[in-house]
């Protein structure tokens, strides 16, 4: 009976991670696919002043349609494109994009910036710079309108080629943003060995304002970025309440679906008040 029992869990386990290989390959021949066939799209996020609600940036998040409609996101694609290298291809092609969808929004009398989610593989990456530079120089987009958000649980420890590829990009004028603050291992004292010039907390402590704990942990991260100078934008904000309680703590920017779900690019420019966008 316990035999059976055992072999019945086993036949299970193969089954299960049988399945999850499938699914990964999967994923893999459609993200290939997605990269020939240039149907990646970018979907954007307003970033917005607490204050007084002003559009002050957007996000440009990595939607491909093809894994959408089996209900695979990012969260679930993006680590599968690490693992494969796939991802260097793909922040290249999401990083193009949103230059040219700055340059689209400037036009229209935009004054905000474009924030891009890029892999901690690229710290490891020693083309990446260059091919940064080159995008630069050929879009003419002024670096500093362009946020780099990487994602504070994949630092992990910030080696000293890490920190110099971060403190090259600093140096070409992005702005330089660590993701989902206060769920990864920095340290607080090793922030001010990144050359970062912002936070986004994450949203795991934005949705639980009834939470002392919680609500503690957003305190001391603003304070804590008070300290070292930093931009902060809280992410995940969906009530009203929320919005008002990080305003009041000194939390200037936020995010989250409150003020607008991630949309494709055309809506994103229809939200921009009138009197921002150029006619036509
Ligand atoms: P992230 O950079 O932290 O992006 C925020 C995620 O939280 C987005 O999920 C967004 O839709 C979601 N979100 C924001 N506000 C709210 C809210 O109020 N409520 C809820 N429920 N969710 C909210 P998304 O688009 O699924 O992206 C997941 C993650 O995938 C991103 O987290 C980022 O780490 C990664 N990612 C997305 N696009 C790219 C990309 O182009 N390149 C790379 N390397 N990573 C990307
Ligand atoms: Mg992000
Ligand atoms: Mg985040
Ligand atoms: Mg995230």
């Amino acid at each position: 009976q316990a035999k059976a029992n055992g072999r019945n869990r086993y036949e299970f386990f193969t089954k299960e991670i049988a399945e999850s290989i499938r699914q990964r390959d999967m994923i893999e021949v459609l993200l290939k696919d997605a990269l020939s066939d240039k149907t990646f799209e970018l979907a954007y996020m307003p970033i917005v002043d607490l204050d007084n609600g002003d559009i002050v940036g957007c996000e440009a998040l990595l939607r491909c349609p093809s894994l959408q409609q089996q209900g695979i996101g990012p969260d679930v694609f993006i680590p599968i494109a690490e693992s494969t290298g796939l991802i260097k291809k793909i922040d290249l092609r999401v990083i193009e994009q949103a230059f040219v969808d700055y340059l689209q929004l400037k036009s229209r009398g935009f004054e905000g910036y474009v924030a891009v989610n890029i892999s901690a593989v690229e710290l490891r990456n020693e083309k990446f710079v260059g091919q940064l530079c080159e995008l630069l120089a050929h879009y003419r987009v002024p670096a500093h309108k362009i946020h780099l958000e990487l994602t504070e649980t994949r630092l992990i420890s910030p080696d000293q080629d890490a920190v110099a590829v971060l403190e090259d990009l600093q140096q070409l004028g992005f702005q330089l943003v660590l993701d989902d603050f206060g769920t990864g291992y920095t340290a607080f004292n090793q922030l001010m060995h990144y050359p970062v010039s912002g936070l986004k907390i994450d949203r795991s402590f934005i949705g639980y304002c009834d939470n002392p704990q919680k609500v503690k942990m957003v305190e001391i991260i603003l304070a804590l970025a008070n300290v070292y100078e930093l931009n902060v934008v809280a992410e995940g904000v969906e009530t009203q309440e929320q919005a008002a309680y990080l305003a009041e703590q000194g939390c200037q920017y936020g995010q989250g679906y409150l003020f607008s779900k991630p949309i494709p690019f055309d809506d994103f420019c229809q939200k921009l008040e009138p009197g921002k966008l150029a006619a036509g």
